[in-house]
């Protein structure tokens, strides 16, 4: 079991009242954590904390700001141990999938170092004759990140990276599900050296979420918030956000197609759907929650798919390597299963898997879906994925975008201008042409459309994101004026 503390003006801390929560593991209950369940006065704390921190930190040079970045970039490298055992322990994780977040969450710190340089405004012609005008751009105050559970290092380090270089101080809203583990980027940060009340991690009991997330939104310091999350917290934050005109970045949830085109290279096609769909369980924003097949291949394609699914080794991370690992809950087995029922039940037929009654749940796929069932449009965020068959370009494309979500796509087919024509039509922020929809680097505008959300984290992007762009002019001569 894991005591941790919060992070607030560089002091390790207890919850004001001195109430804690803990998370079970999910495969036998026992507690993996027990974490500080902040109140709304300990994140007023902590936003009070980065207020004080920011003029400081937002006047230090780029090369000052860049060092400690990457310094932070190689603490988390060096904690690849404790992550992939706080992932194991808190989420059930594989240590494939902690060892891929940790690559590219350090990749993400060293990105953002090397954005630090890159804040560049520019000088616009005026009319006004000597007046010299600038677009400037400036860290825009203190930036409220709030990151998930299921990719919880990349997140967690996306949540905040790109603010800190750019000026920002930030506090980091841990998971509910993974305190832990968002609590070792914090750890890794303050080893680099980061001023104290630069970043701050706050953690809060499941039913406080809405007074603590809403405390620090309200704060008139916080002038940026990003949220990874469900679809349906998101549109909590988004209204929130209106309410106190705060800015925000919303990464919700996907239900991204894969579509496999009559002239696809069926083993690459295979392999990507395979590692898109199963990868963390799939329960990744980017998973393939729809494989969409033309007929005239889809025999092959299936077979050979069921095939390598089922061979996918799946066991508890805690006890050796395993590449399905626990999901994170009950709930999860829960929707899988009623998803199972619901598609079997109107139809479908299961090609490999099937319902699970723990949280070890095995590769399930599920052919001739069709749109009448709940699986076809609901995100399953488990390891449990629909194949529909379609005859032709259009029926793919319409079957791509008949959904309320659009984060990420993948598209399968030889002749790639073809294929790159269906990728411009499909509804997402992300589409890839012969590679799988789970796909992330640091430098990418990663975002989606529609249900998705909005806003984009990642290389200049993110720069937009989390600056304010003004307008900043110098009169050189004497002016005119008309009266
Ligand atoms: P969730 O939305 O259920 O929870 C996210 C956080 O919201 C929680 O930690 C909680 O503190 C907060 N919250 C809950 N109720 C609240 C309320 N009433 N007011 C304010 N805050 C509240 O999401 P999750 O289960 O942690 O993550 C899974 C979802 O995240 C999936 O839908 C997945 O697709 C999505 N996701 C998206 C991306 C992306 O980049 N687009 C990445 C990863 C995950």
């Amino acid at each position: 079991m894991n005591n941790i503390s919060m992070l607030i003006a560089g002091q390790h801390v207890q919850a004001a009242r001195g109430a804690t929560f803990n998370r079970r593991n999910p495969l036998d209950g026992s507690v993996a954590t027990t974490a500080p369940a902040a109140g709304a006065a300990d994140a007023v704390a902590a936003v009070d904390a980065a207020a004080k921190a920011f003029p400081a930190w937002a006047a230090i040079g780029p090369g000052e700001r860049r060092a400690m970045l990457m310094k932070a970039a190689q603490s988390l490298e060096a904690k690849a141990e404790a992550f992939a055992s706080a992932v194991a322990t808190e989420t059930g994780g594989s240590a494939l999938w902690a060892g891929f977040n940790v690559q590219l969450a350090a990749g993400m710190l060293l990105e953002a170092a090397a954005l630090t340089t890159q804040i560049s405004g520019e000088v616009i012609p005026s009319d006004v004759p000597g007046n010299l005008a600038m677009a400037v751009r400036q860290p825009a105050g203190v930036v409220l990140g709030m990151a998930p559970w299921n990719a919880p290092i990349i997140l967690g380090v996306r949540a905040i990276a790109t603010p800190l270089a750019c000026g920002n101080t930030v506090v980091l809203k841990g998971s509910e599900l993974c305190p832990a583990t968002h609590g070792l980027i914090v750890e890794a940060l303050q080893e680099a050296g980061l001023p104290a009340g630069v970043v701050n991690f706050v953690t809060n009991a499941p039913a406080d979420a809405a007074e603590v997330v809403e405390a620090m939104i309200a704060h008139p310091a916080v002038r940026r918030v990003n949220f990874t999350g469900s679809t349906r917290v998101g549109k909590i934050i988004a209204a929130l956000c209106a309410r106190y005109l705060k800015p925000a970045v919303l990464e919700l949830g996907g239900k991204a197609p894969l579509v496999v085109l009559d002239d696809a290279d069926i083993e690459a096609a295979v392999n990507a759907a395979a590692f898109g769909a199963f990868a963390n369980s799939g329960q990744i924003c980017m998973s393939t929650e729809r494989i969409i097949v033309d007929e005239s291949i889809a025999d092959a394609f299936v077979s050979r798919l069921a095939a390598k699914a089922s061979s996918l080794p799946l066991g508890d991370p805690r006890k050796g390597p395993a590449v399905l690992g626990s999901v994170i809950d009950m709930s999860t087995v829960e929707r899988c299963n009623a998803l199972i029922d619901d598609a079997l039940a109107q139809g479908a037929s299961l090609v490999c898997g099937g319902k699970a009654d723990n949280t070890l749940m095995p590769a399930t796929l599920l052919d001739h879906v069709t749109a009448s069932m709940r699986i076809f449009h609901d995100e399953s965020f488990g390891p449990v994925k629909p194949i529909v068959r379609v005859k032709g370009i259009e029926a793919a494309i319409a079957c791509a975008n008949d959904n309320e979500y659009g984060l990420s796509a993948a598209v399968f087919g030889r002749d790639v201008a073809r294929a790159m024509n269906v990728a411009r039509r499909i509804e997402s922020g992300i589409c890839h042409v012969n590679a799988p929809t789970v796909h992330d680097e640091a430098q990418m505008p990663f975002g989606g459309v529609k249900g998705s959300g909005y806003g984009r984290f990642g290389g200049k992007a993110g720069v937009h994101e989390f600056t304010e762009l003004r307008w900043i002019s110098v009169q050189t001569t004497p002016r005119h004026y008309p009266f």
